[in-house]
């Protein structure tokens, strides 16, 4: 009896297997048509200087916009690229779409992210250099972001690839900063610019002593090591003022901004600041 019920379990089991399998490659063959059938977006979400909620950069966000699956969110197909090569053809892409952006604002950089894939691939350095530099903009004003995870299996790779981008003039940044594998004896050894704290303890602040002390502890690290430092996924004014008050430089997320279609961040990036965000009228002590 409980036998063939646990064969009934294996069969449902790998029937839902066949099912996401088959979902995969549905996916996977639609993302491979949806470049050159222009069904890819990008859309910018500002991040802004903690003081005067200055719109300092944007970070490029890619979304799919299929006529069969409609809005495909990059959670869902980033994942599935990045495990054939169709990740190479997005992230190109994404980099020369993020660049002609780029050259539409006054002053600000974009941040785009890179998936572990397409930063240990071969000659990654020479290939952003020649997309970007070929598009006759300035790695200063271009923000690679990249995850724990990109870097810390091979360490000593990362660690040459990292100070060649450096070198060149690009913004590094580590997203997602404080879930992944980090040590801090290689975060004193990579050149970076700017450490990103992931939104699970933004969101966390609030309730949990530990998140709030974890929070504090990478604004600390980042200032001591002269990074700039951003929270991510800043939802209420109350963590926009414990981000303020504890020294965070930089914010981004739904309260200040969600991310906006190329049109509306070029007017943002002329206005230069957020307007709208109630605190932004906070007067500043230190102003
Ligand atoms: P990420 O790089 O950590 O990007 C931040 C994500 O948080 C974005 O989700 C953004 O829309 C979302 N977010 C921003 N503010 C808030 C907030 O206040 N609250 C909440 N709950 N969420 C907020 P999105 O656009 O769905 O992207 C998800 C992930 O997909 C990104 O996480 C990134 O890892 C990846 N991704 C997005 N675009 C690209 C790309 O062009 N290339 C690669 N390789 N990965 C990408
Ligand atoms: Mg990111
Ligand atoms: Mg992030
Ligand atoms: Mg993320």
């Amino acid at each position: 009896e409980a036998k063939r019920q646990g064969r009934g379990m294996v069969r449902v089991f790998d029937e839902s297997m066949d099912e996401s399998i088959r979902f995969r490659r549905q996916i996977e063959g639609g993302l491979s048509g949806a470049i050159a059938k222009g069904e890819l977006r990008l859309v910018y979400q500002p991040i802004v200087a903690r003081d005067r909620l200055e719109v300092i950069g944007f970070e490029a966000l890619v979304r799919w916009c299929s006529p069969e699956y409609g809005m495909v969110s990059p959670a869902m197909f980033i994942p599935i690229a990045e495990e054939s090569n169709l990740i190479h053809e997005l992230g190109d892409w994404v980099i020369d779409e993020a660049v002609k952006t780029l050259q539409t604002w006054p002053g600000q950089y974009v941040s785009v992210n890179f998936s572990p894939r397409q930063f240990r691939r071969h000659n990654f350095v020479g290939h952003v250099v020649e997309r970007v530099t070929s598009a006759g903009v300035s790695p200063k004003r271009f923000q690679i972001e990249i995850t724990e995870t990109a870097i810390f299996d091979d360490v000593e790779r990362a660690a040459e690839t990292l100070f060649k981008l450096r070198q060149m003039g690009f913004r590094i940044a580590l997203d997602d900063f404080g879930t992944g594998y980090s040590s801090l004896y290689n975060i004193r050894r990579f050149a970076l610019d700017c450490l990103k704290i992931d939104r699970s303890f933004v969101d966390g602040m609030a309730r949990e002593r530990e998140s709030a002390a974890i929070v504090h502890s990478i604004i600390h690290l980042g200032r001591a090591l002269g990074m700039e430092v951003v929270a991510e996924g800043v939802e209420t004014i109350s963590q926009l003022q414990s981000l303020r008050l504890a020294g965070c430089s930089h914010l981004q997320g739904y309260y200040l901004a969600r991310p906006m279609d190329a049109e509306a961040a070029l007017t943002l990036a002329h206005a230069g600041f957020l307007a709208d965000a109630d605190a932004a009228s906070e007067p500043q002590a230190s102003s």
